[in-house]
């Protein structure tokens, strides 16, 4: 998708990075409304699942959204990983301090607190701090809420 950003230029997203605990689950569950969400994001943009999948989980969980799924077992994999999908062109939604490279890396860093928290050194380096995930998404899936916050 491109989003003409008054003031800051066009952005260019093709894909949102998402890590899974923390992030779409909380306490290992779905976040309620993350399936319709990316269900409607899905339309616009690639989605990918980049996680260490510290509970086995991942793949049947990127199965259920139909997203695909990178298993990334630190930081720097993140990162690296966002690299192979030209980083510049893409956006991400975490919370940890294994996604502080990746918050770094991408075109736009987007962090959730939810019931996990965002690692504070992660939350500093993000450029738009949001609630929970379905606030997040709803940034992409109506694009004037992502223009309200980033025009200057
Ligand atoms: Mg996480």
């Amino acid at each position: 998708m491109k989003i003409d950003i008054p003031g800051n230029g066009p952005l260019t997203i093709e894909t949102v990075i998402l890590d899974l605990n923390g992030t779409l689950c909380v306490g290992g569950e779905l976040v309620p409304g993350v399936v319709d969400r990316i269900r409607q994001l899905r339309q616009k943009c690639e989605i990918v699942l980049f996680s260490g999948d510290s509970r086995g989980d991942a793949s049947r969980i990127a199965n259920e959204l139909g997203i695909s799924f990178t298993k990334t077992v630190t930081g720097h994999d993140k990162a690296n990983e966002a690299d192979k999908l030209k980083a510049e062109t893409c956006a991400a939604i975490a919370n940890g301090l294994i996604d502080l490279q990746l918050i770094q890396r991408v075109k736009l860093g987007i962090v959730v607190l939810q019931g996990e928290g965002v690692h504070a050194k992660t939350f500093l380096a993000a450029d738009i701090i949001m609630p929970n995930v379905n606030d997040a998404l709803d940034l992409f899936i109506d694009e004037k809420r992502l223009i309200a916050t980033l025009r200057e």
